[in-house]
Order: C-alpha cells, then sequence, then structure tokens
C-alpha cells in the first residue's frame, strides 16, 4: 500500500523468488509469503482498512502465511503501540508491546551490527530508521538484540524486524524468508 516494497522487490528477485503487489485482497490469493515493508504505520493501517484488505490479511496471517514484517510493518503486527494515533489499531498478531519512534529523536536514524541467532559469519548491518523500539515480548522468540532491546522476533511463521535488511545490501534475511515461506 505504502513504504519501502520497492527494495523488497529487488531483494526477494535477487534471491530468485517471485513477487507480486497486494492492493487487493484478491491479491492475496495463493502467495506463498508476505512482506510488509517499511513507512509510515499509520497510514498502511488506514490504506487497508480502506481498500478491505486488514482483515483478510490478518486472516491469513494468522492461518499461517509466511510473513516477513520490517519497521512499520512490526507495528502494523504488533498486538500493542504505544505513541500511535489515536485509534491506530493494526492486525494485533504479534504478541509484542512497540513505541513508536522509540529510539528517539536524536538517535533517529542509525546504523549497528547485529548478531542474529543461527546466522553463521559476520553480523548483519542493521539500518535502523526511526525504528520502533520493542517494549515487550511474550510468546516469541528473540532472534537479535540491540542495546537490551529486541530488533527481531519470530513467531510460528512471523519474523519481525524493527530494522530495514532491504536497505543494508545483506540478502541473508531475505534469503531465511524464502525458506520460510517454502517450508
Ligand atoms: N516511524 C514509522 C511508523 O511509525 C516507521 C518507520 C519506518 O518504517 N522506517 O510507521
Amino acid at each position: 500500500m505504502q513504504g519501502a516494497f520497492a527494495e523488497h522487490v529487488k531483494a526477494l528477485e535477487s534471491v530468485g523468488a517471485r513477487t507480486r503487489l497486494v492492493r487487493t485482497r484478491e491479491d492475496l490469493d495463493g502467495l506463498d509469503g508476505i512482506v510488509l515493508p517499511g513507512g509510515e504505520s499509520t497510514t498502511m493501517t488506514m490504506l487497508m482498512e480502506r481498500v478491505g484488505l486488514l482483515e483478510p490479511l490478518r486472516r491469513a496471517i494468522d492461518q499461517g502465511l509466511a510473513t516477513l514484517a520490517t519497521c512499520a510493518g512490526m507495528i502494523v503486527l504488533a498486538r500493542d503501540v504505544t505513541d500511535g494515533m489515536a485509534g491506530q489499531q493494526g492486525l494485533a498478531l504479534l504478541d509484542i508491546a512497540v513505541r513508536r519512534n522509540g529510539y528517539g529523536r536524536q538517535v533517529d536514524s542509525f546504523e549497528a551490527p547485529l548478531h542474529i541467532e543461527g546466522m553463521d559469519g559476520k553480523t548483519f548491518p542493521g539500518v535502523f530508521i526511526r525504528a520502533p523500539l520493542v517494549e515487550r515480548t511474550g510468546d516469541v522468540e528473540v532472534v537479535a538484540s540491540y542495546d537490551d532491546h529486541p530488533v527481531a522476533v519470530r513467531q510460528g511463521r512471523i519474523l519481525a524486524l524493527a530494522f530495514h535488511p532491504e536497505l543494508s545490501g545483506d540478502l541473508r534475511l531475505h534469503r531465511e524468508f524464502v525458506r520460510m515461506a517454502n517450508k
């Protein structure tokens, strides 16, 4: 609907996946996985609601559609959101609480090397842009943390990241997501 989808398309196609932009509920048919990109979570939620995509998307993810959510996408998926817009209610499927723009003004955007659980080799370049701060986690697996806060979590077939792998030039997380979607 909005945000950094073009960069995800590029990254996914570089690792051999076929992609489709999802704009209507019909576009959900037959997908192996879906990316909820970074951007502006309030706008995304509002647009999805308007075109009648929010409920069908919630059902599809709840029923096990593999999902990669980044930044605003993580906010859209989160069960609890603080500092959201009044009445901002997204998918509420992921058992975490996030604070929008929780890293504060001084450090609006930054890059940090991340140790990702199960990922061998060098650290992953975490690109954070007005990122959500994960303040509580419930029944999820924390896959990476930075500064004592989770920045990557997994819950079933959902992988949610506070950062932007599509802007990092490192394709390992997209590869992992494609593997997950094909299982
Ligand atoms: N701060 C944005 C929001 O609240 C997220 C920023 C991003 O996706 N880079 O939706």
